[in-house]
Formats: structure tokens, sequence, C-alpha cells
């Protein structure tokens, strides 16, 4: 089983937070960019293995800005390609205001199942502090507007800690987007990214950052909310109603093959990691030229372990210290009991099975510490 990750670059605006690889060149490089993505993934395509591909996401930058014709030249070309008849999930990252009743009527047609909105933010005066182009009230219609073209997979993102947010507008924004009914809601703190808008203008004292104990308030009270509302908190940051886990997510979480095309993507074999250039005229030129344009890094056997440790601790289902010895050996499973004890002991750690650890919710709050602890850090 294989995932394919698709990255679309095009931004419409730069959000004040965002340090994400994205260009504002939709118009002249758009058409040249997918022929890219079609000429690497004929490329590449032999580095899935013969795996069946069960996950195709479109990720950003802002998939929904790509027109529909092109959408359409892009997903034709990758069934050219791939065999996607296995396809169990189908997703596109869509910022809300372009999530038009035309735009949601011609994704069943491509074969998109599940769409990840960036809502952000439920108050008006945030949005456009962060620079999002959207309100609250187009976030409300862009779900009326996916639900009446029968798309029935709906992922919400949201952000806590933004400058102004308090608990009360948190929580407000919280329950609104569960009054919205999504399948799957993602929630991340802030992060202040060097070089962001948001950045500058904390340093020039613009904006207050919101104090750390707030953010955790916060990310407390979103996990109440959630879980009284029915979903599974199934990863640090993610949440679903049951049976709507995003499968090509938790692939990341789980050891499973990407193949990542287009400029900053990343990919993974189950050994190799590769980069491609996050450069959107070196990406095209190379791949255009019949050359794969990636880096790439193997990983060495602590370097694994520690990526299962940190990936696979982030979620519900946690580690499986029997597996954790018959991949890495006794040595890498006598280091990972060890450490874990000082955490069990402190509440930050629970053995569930006999066999799998996993964060308590005491713990979740204190991830980056546990974790890092349990790391062989060479
Ligand atoms: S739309 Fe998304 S990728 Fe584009 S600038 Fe905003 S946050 Fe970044």
């Amino acid at each position: 089983m294989a995932g394919i990750y698709v990255h679309i670059p095009f931004c419409a605006s730069r959000c004040a937070y965002c340090d994400f690889f994205s260009t504002l060149r939709l118009a002249d490089a758009g058409e040249r960019y997918v022929d890219a993505l079609i000429a690497e993934a004929r490329l590449r395509h032999g580095e899935l293995r013969g795996e069946r591909v069960k996950t195709l996401y479109l990720g950003g930058g802002t998939p929904s800005q790509l027109p529909v014709a092109l959408l359409l030249r892009l997903v034709e070309g990758l069934r050219d390609v791939f065999d996607l008849s296995g396809l169990e999930e189908f997703t596109v990252e869509a910022n809300p205001d372009d999530v038009t009743a035309e735009w949601c009527a011609a994704l069943p047609s491509l074969g998109v199942n599940r769409v990840s909105m960036g809502v952000q933010s439920f108050e008006d005066d945030i949005l456009r502090l962060i620079g999002r182009r959207h309100t609250a009230q187009q976030a409300v219609e862009a779900v009326e507007n996916l639900r009446q073209a029968d798309i029935r997979n709906i992922s919400i993102d949201l952000i806590f800690g933004l400058p102004g947010q308090t608990v009360e507008s948190w929580t407000a924004s919280v329950r609104k987007a569960i009054g919205l009914k999504p399948q799957h809601i993602s929630a991340y703190g802030l992060t202040y990214e060097e070089g962001t808008w948001l950045w500058h203008q904390r340093e020039r004292g613009e904006v207050i950052e919101v104090p750390e104990e707030q953010c955790l308030a916060m990310y407390r009270i979103l996990v109440d909310e959630l879980q009284a509302a029915g979903y599974e908190h199934y990863e640090i940051s993610n949440f679903a109603l049951p049976g709507c886990y995003s499968r090509h997510n938790s692939s990341y979480w789980n050891d499973t093959p990407y193949l990542g095309l287009g400029a900053a993507a990343h990919s993974y074999d189950g050994d190799v990691r590769r980069y491609n250039p996050a450069d959107l005229q070196e990406y095209i030129d190379k791949v255009m030229a019949g050359e794969t344009a990636c880096e790439q890094e193997g990983l060495s056997r602590w370097e694994r372990y520690d990526e299962r440790v940190m990936l696979g601790l982030r979620t519900a289902r946690g580690i499986d210290a029997e597996r954790l010895r018959s991949d890495f050996g006794d040595e890498a499973w006598q280091h990972f009991t060890r450490e874990a004890q000082g955490h069990i002991a402190a509440g930050h750690l629970a053995v569930k099975d006999g066999n799998r650890y996993v964060l308590t919710r005491e713990g979740i709050m204190l991830s980056d510490a546990v974790i890092r602890d349990l790391l062989w850090d060479e």
C-alpha cells in the first residue's frame, strides 16, 4: 500500500504566518507546472515498487486555486501513469473562498472524495489579521457547497494561539466547527516562523504572542469539546469521527511509503527519503529535461528508530514495543523501555494491551519533552 502526495505551490496571496513553499505565479507557470508534475510521475513511478496506490493527496499551497481544466489534466495524467483503480481516498486541500458551487460540482467526476479546508478561525478580525482571504461566513457556505456536491468527507483546519484570540473566542470557534459536523478536524498551535510577516510584526511589537499557558488551555478545550462531540483524538493534532481518520496522513505516521511529486515535495520508500527543490523554475527545468529533481538521504537504523518513536507517539495507537524490537533490535528496545519508565511513573506514558506505549493526556501536553527522552540521539 502506498500514497501519492502532489504539491500545488500556488496561492492567491501570502498568509501572515505561513512559511510553506508557495508562489503567486499560477497565471504564468500553472500549465507548465502541471506538465512537469506528469513528467515527474513518469520518471519516478518505479519508486513505489509496484505497491498499490491507496491514497492521493493534493496539498499546497492552495490546490483549489488550480483551474478545474488544469486539475483535470493533472488527474488524467496521473491516471495514465499509476493504477489508481484501488484508490480509497483522494483529498484536495482548499481555501474556503475557492469552494464555490461550480468548483465543488467538478470534484466527484475527478474522483475526489475528501476535501481538507484551511478555515483556521471563525473570527473575521483574526482572519484579516493573519492575511486569510475568506470570512467565517464563506467557510460555512463552503461546507454547504461541498455537501450539495455530495462530498461526504470534509476536514477543517484550525489554528489556536493566534494573536487577539482569547480562550472564550477560541472555544466559540471550536464549537462553530463542531456545529458544521465535518468528519475530521485538525488543529495546530501557531508558531511564529522566522521571516514570516507575523514574525516581523511580533518583533516590532505590533502583535502580542498568546502566553504558553493560555495556548495549553486552548488545546485542552479543543480536546474536551471534540471528544464530547464524538470525535476520536487519533493523533496529537488530529480528530475524526469514527471511521474517518485521514488515511493519507496516517501513512506518514505508520511508516507507509509515499511518493511526493512537485516542488518542495518529500518522498519516502521505506529506506530512503527524497526531497524536491523548493524552487519552481529549478523543479520545472529539471523534470522537463528528463531528470529527477530530488536529492536523497538514506536513513540510518537509529534515524529510522527516532522517526518511528517521534511519529508513533503522536498517535493514539502509540508505539508497539515488540515491533520496535523486531525492527530495530534489543538495544533499541531496551533503550526505549528503560527511558519510558520515568514517564510511566510520572503519568506521561501508559502501556496498553501489555505492549503499546501511548502518551496520556498529561503526556500529550508535554509531548516534545517526553518524545525527546525516548529518542536514540546518537
Ligand atoms: S493559503 Fe496556505 S500555503 Fe498559501 S500562504 Fe496561506 S497558509 Fe500558506
